[in-house]
């Protein structure tokens, strides 16, 4: 399906089962698709940094988790991008699934109590990444990690309608109140989505722990979650 003037490049010939319609190898020939490799900085560095404040403020390791699969995400999908080969391909797409589970254990665990385990729906989201990991190692089909993915989603936006249409309603506000590159776009805005999904999933639980969370905007621009000490009862 390439285009005739697709350049050879460093990596060799294209072997994933997805090629975007970026012109491979146009401006270096160690980048098969530059702006599709570039646009997962926004997935991989800022995620870094909401782990290592994850840590310093001793959250949960699920959310520390959260944040690190988004980085891994963004690394897998900067390797797809810049080579076009299969086994690169697997590192971003794998992750997508993984990462998801872990955003719904956190979506689903919110109002619990502070360090429980819930051993039967690690069970099952566990189950599904191995499942879905087996048949689309065996089938190779795009469609249906898009569609395990896109169900992977739906169940987080169906759980994140509740919460703010529920759970929130009596307690506190709420913190809702380039032709080619489109592909980039995606990067950029499911990265930012994914980003802002955590910080959602993080105010909702610590709100619910009792850690006074507030959303503060460095360079009055990038949303980051800062926390107060832990009200007294
Ligand atoms: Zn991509």
């Amino acid at each position: 399906m390439a285009p005739a003037v697709d350049r050879e490049g460093y990596w060799g010939p294209t072997t994933s089962t997805l090629d975007w319609c970026e012109e491979n190898y146009a401006l270096t020939q160690f980048v098969a698709e530059f702006w599709n490799t570039v646009s997962n900085l926004i997935m991989i560095v800022p995620p870094i940094f909401g782990a290592i404040q994850s840590i310093r403020d001793r959250l949960e390791k699920r959310y520390i988790a959260a944040y690190l699969a988004l980085t891994v995400v963004g690394m897998g999908s900067w390797c797809f991008h810049m080579t076009l080969k299969y086994e690169m391909q697997l590192l971003d797409e794998l992750p997508m699934i993984y990462s998801c589970c872990i955003f719904v254990y956190c979506m689903f665990e919110c109002f619990k109590t502070k360090s429980s385990i819930n051993y039967h729906l690690l069970f099952t989201l566990v189950l599904f990444s191995l499942i879905v990991t087996m048949i689309y190692l065996k089938v190779k089909e795009p469609i249906f990690h898009q569609v395990m993915y896109g169900m992977l989603v739906f169940t987080l936006v169906l759980r994140s309608i509740y919460i703010v249409t529920w759970n929130f309603r009596k307690r506190a506000p709420p913190i809702l109140g380039v032709a080619t590159q489109f592909h980039a776009w995606w990067h950029i805005l499911t990265g930012l989505g994914s980003y802002l999904h955590i910080l959602f999933s993080l105010y909702t639980r610590t709100l619910y722990l009792k850690y006074r969370p507030k959303v503060k905007f460095l360079f009055g621009m990038w949303p980051v979650i800062m926390f107060e000490p832990p009200r007294k009862h």
